[in-house]
């Protein structure tokens, strides 16, 4: 008897990873449901929940989610056929700054324009036939969703980052009979189950030829948005017109406008004050900052040498073969401006978030009764450290607070973004050196 026939992978998937508090919205188990599943909002969070159709949850709607069980060892040798050199930002062949040589391209992105330039070379070079993308505004102004480019127009009309939590693989019920091959773009959670669906040759993702991704550090629930309209008077979304998560000159502002014509407006630094009222779990939880399963992942070049140039700057990690090679044929064709830099440099640029993700998400996954496997560990973190963490750990927890969220909605943006942006700054000086302390001599044990 084959003994998995009876497995109800429903119930399994409640008990092992959603009643645990580990679920990542990640969007697989629902885009694996075959329509047994759907999302619910809960409280700003993304729940999966059955729908009227009966039927079994198929094994790879619980096999390809990578919130439980995520071995990285195993997936960089099925990926890369190799292990990294760090463990701080996964198999890197070659890293890079740089930005679309195309203004409007690299003025369209987030940073560099980087990710919206390679997907466009490789659909005019006949690469791909479409590239998985996140749009937002296709049906409420106000929503983002997956989306498949299938033209340049239609891959600049998704250029961007989208910062409230959105289920991205719940378009993977559709890609089965997409014609490809594809490129798909996601986050590091989104882009794990990609690849635990290719080892397993799962149909959907047969298609997909390139994965691409952006560095993650946080990410908030939509009620952020919606505290944020609040906070300006405006109790829903519905009156919004657009919204633009970085808008205008690199590093962006948030930009809402409004069906009345108002324009609500704060800066990248100024809007990051919810965060600690909004976080998601999954950002707490998953240590993956650079996205280390991807081709190519891109992140911002946080240093004052290119913050001073404006315009747009992009870190690049090239991590296959194949992701080098589209680099170098895109700098040939000068569709992108990049120059080699020292994977250290790219490294020293994020120190902060990679501490957040490589000591941070072990120390807090530590605190969960059940926690997630990555088949790779932290060998040691001082007591400092872990310290550091607990302050954290409460001035979350306090944010979290419905009065909490009540007060910061009570004080105009003006005043508190710049005091936000203080604290910050100070917060970062004053754990700089327990954060940095040896972080890039981190030592990891595999397990
Ligand atoms: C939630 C989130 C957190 C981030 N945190 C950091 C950080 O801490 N530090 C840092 O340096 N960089 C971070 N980034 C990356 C940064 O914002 C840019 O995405 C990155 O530099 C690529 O810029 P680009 O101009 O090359 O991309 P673009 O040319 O603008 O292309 C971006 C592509 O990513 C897709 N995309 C956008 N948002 C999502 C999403 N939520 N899910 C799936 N696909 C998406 C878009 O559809 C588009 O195809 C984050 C991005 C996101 C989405």
């Amino acid at each position: 008897m084959n003994e998995t026939k009876d497995i109800d992978w429903w119930q399994k998937y409640k008990k092992d990873i959603l009643d645990v508090g580990l679920d990542t919205e990640c969007g697989t188990v629902v885009g694996l449901s075959e329509g047994l599943l759907e999302y619910k909002n809960i409280k700003g969070k993304h729940i999966p929940v059955r729908t009227k159709k009966d039927g079994a949850l198929p094994q790879a709607a619980y096999d390809g989610c990578a919130a439980r069980l995520c071995n990285y060892p195993e997936l960089n040798e099925y990926v890369f056929k190799k292990q990294p050199k760090s463990w701080l930002c996964g198999v890197v062949e070659e890293a890079f700054i740089g930005h679309a040589a195309n203004e409007n391209i690299r003025r369209t992105g987030a940073s560099g324009g980087i990710l919206s330039a390679i997907l466009i070379h490789l659909l005019e070079s006949k690469e791909i036939t479409g590239a998985v993308c996140m749009k937002t505004g296709n049906q409420n102004p106000w929503e983002s969703e997956p989306f498949i480019a299938h033209s340049k127009e239609e891959i600049l009309e998704c250029a961007g980052s989208v910062y409230s939590a959105t289920p991205m693989n719940t378009i993977l019920s559709e890609l089965e009979n997409e014609d490809g091959p594809l490129a798909y773009i996601g986050l590091p959670d989104q882009i794990a189950a990609i690849r635990k669906l290719q080892r397993m040759d799962h149909p959907s993702v047969r298609n997909i030829k390139y994965v691409f991704g952006p560095y993650t550090g946080t990410q908030m629930s939509f009620e952020a948005i919606k505290s944020f309209l609040r906070s300006n008077g405006v109790r829903s979304e519905d009156k919004i017109k657009t919204l633009k998560y970085r808008a205008g000159e690199w590093p962006g502002h948030l930009q809402i406008e409004l069906k009345d014509g108002r324009i609500l407006q704060a800066e990248k630094f100024h809007y990051n004050y919810l965060i600690p009222f909004f976080i998601t779990s999954s950002s707490l939880q998953i240590p993956d900052f650079t996205n280390e399963l991807t081709d190519i992942s891109v992140g911002d070049a946080w240093s004052p040498k290119y913050e001073e140039k404006r315009g747009g700057y992009s870190v690049v990690l090239a991590r296959s073969e194949k992701g080098v090679k589209i680099l170098k044929d895109m700098q040939l064709d000068k569709a992108i401006t990049i120059e080699n830099i020292p994977i250290s440099e790219a490294l020293d640029m994020h120190g902060h978030m990679l501490d957040f993700k490589k000591r941070g998400s072990f120390i807090r996954n530590n605190w969960k009764k059940v926690k997630p496997e990555y088949g790779y560990k932290p060998a040691k973190i001082t007591d400092g450290r872990k310290f550091v963490e607990w302050c954290m750990r409460i001035f979350f927890g306090i944010g979290k607070l419905a009065v909490s969220r009540w007060i910061v909605e009570h004080i105009p943006l003006k005043i508190v973004g710049p005091c936000f942006n203080v604290l910050r700054k100070s917060w970062k000086s004053v754990s700089r050196p327990t954060k940095r302390k040896n972080l890039r001599t981190m030592e990891f044990i595999v397990s």
